[in-house]
């Protein structure tokens, strides 16, 4: 039950705190008297849209507190635990502060709540996928929401791709055109067009930080006239989208596939447009380990070193050491959550699938000496247990381990770059890590 309210700076509430009765509650008050405001600041203490009309004027934010008695809700207290959002034994307290620009933050039990977990693994930046959230929700959602931030309450930077890799792999009986793509998308088939103007008001309509060009991606293999064909529309395509205004930053992609001309020429000409960064796109599309390696360094050494050079949609540990040592600073990459979700987890020599029978009995963690939650407070026996009964906190768990080696291990190059040990590292690292278990 509800035990208190306190609201601060809310409409046209200045402080206020109301304590509550067990039983029924009636509140009462003439038209105007602010009793509907006192139902809209529960809403948001439970988890309702923020907006920048809630915080009172002159006021930098607004505040809203919640306290419950949960003494009576032993499943709510136990995933209040699971999820490492206990607070005082029996009680929950919900709280939201929302800024002047609109922006929320959601707590529980003084936790911040997932963004928490996010941050506690060490994650400053997030991918979102202008394809799928173009798809599904679709734009009306996103506009409703005020843009991606406030939709999944991450204040942190988004980046988000353009949605050309997903058109291109993923929806069906595409007509590519000067102005862009005709395509089916891949949920109900419904007709869709994206060009370099739309991918870019799409991706400032989502309030991206780093929006990404709308680029045409060839499959592998693809001749050599072909790939010149598509790269030249994508370079016309990058001119338009540089036209566009979005609120953040603009990374061009360098194309070419697999042809060293084409590379340099993809690169040269964006860097004479001009972007904030660049990356290297149409790697990782089904060719092999060497001709994704030279496709980055048929690009790297023409993108300048002192902006961001960002590898799209990679890889393994020893693909990431690998490219960070051919000049790469960003990359993304579904296989830590991908692979977390099939049961499986990251090590330094490795994966590991926790499916397996050899870890029944076993009362280590994932990994010796890793400091992410899973790691922290759980066996591999349990994790084991959690996956073979395909409880979802054993997934979770996975995946917050196996991002938190993925982020440690950039963390960990930075740091021997800085050391000027990179060399070693890379040499020992890449010859201690065993590729077969790859998926
Ligand atoms: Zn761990």
């Amino acid at each position: 039950m509800l035990l208190q309210l306190s609201i601060r700076d809310f409409v046209i509430v200045q402080d206020l705190e109301l304590e509550f009765q067990a039983g029924f509650t009636a509140l009462t008050g003439e038209t105007g008297a602010g009793k509907s405001i006192l139902i809209d600041a529960l809403a948001l203490a439970l988890g309702g849209r923020a907006d920048a009309d809630q915080v009172r004027s002159g006021a930098e934010r607004a505040e809203v507190s919640a306290e419950f008695s949960v003494q009576t809700l032993p499943l709510l207290q136990q995933w209040l635990v699971q999820s490492e959002l206990q607070g005082d034994p029996g009680q929950l307290l919900l709280r939201r502060v929302v800024d002047r620009n609109g922006r929320s933050r959601a707590l529980i039990n003084g936790h911040v709540a997932t963004v928490a977990q996010l941050r506690e693994v060490g994650a400053q930046i997030i991918l979102g996928n202008t394809y799928h959230l173009f798809v599904r929700p679709g734009m009306d959602v996103m506009r409703h929401f005020g843009g991606l931030h406030r939709f999944m309450n991450w204040d942190g930077p988004i980046l988000t791709d353009s949605g050309g890799f997903q058109v291109f792999s993923l929806a069906k009986l595409r007509k590519i055109t000067e102005e862009g793509v005709h395509f089916q998308n891949h949920i109900d088939g419904s007709p869709m067009f994206l060009g370099p103007r739309e991918a870019m008001e799409i991706q400032a309509a989502l309030g991206s930080d780093i929006a990404m060009l709308f680029d045409e991606c060839p499959p592998f293999p693809c001749p050599h006239e072909k790939v010149a064909e598509s790269l030249e529309r994508t370079l016309r395509w990058a001119a338009r989208c540089k036209e566009v205004p979005t609120p953040g930053m603009k990374f061009g992609i360098v194309q070419g596939s697999s042809f060293e001309d084409l590379r340099r020429h993809s690169a040269e000409a964006l860097v004479a447009l001009g972007f904030d960064g660049y990356a290297v796109g149409g790697v990782s599309v089904g060719e092999p380990e060497p001709e994704m390696m030279r496709a980055v360094e048929y690009s790297v050494p023409f993108l300048p070193a002192e902006k961001p050079r960002y590898a799209m949609g990679l890889g393994t540990p020893p693909q990431l050491v690998e490219m960070v040592a051919r000049g790469i600073d960003m990359f993304d990459c579904v296989l830590p959550t991908r692979l977390a979700r099939n049961g499986t987890a990251y090590t330094a020599r490795g994966t590991i699938s926790l499916k397996n029978a050899q870890f029944t009995l076993d009362a280590g963690p994932i990994e010796e000496g890793c400091a992410c939650a899973a790691c922290r407070g759980f066996s591999r026996g349990y994790l084991r247990h959690l996956v073979k009964s395909e409880e979802i906190l054993g997934l979770r768990l996975i995946s917050l381990h196996n991002l938190h080696f993925y982020l440690e291990l950039m963390a960990r190059m930075r740091r021997e770059i800085e050391a000027g040990t990179f060399a070693a590292f890379r040499r020992e690292f890449v010859a201690g890590y065993r590729t077969s278990a790859e998926p």
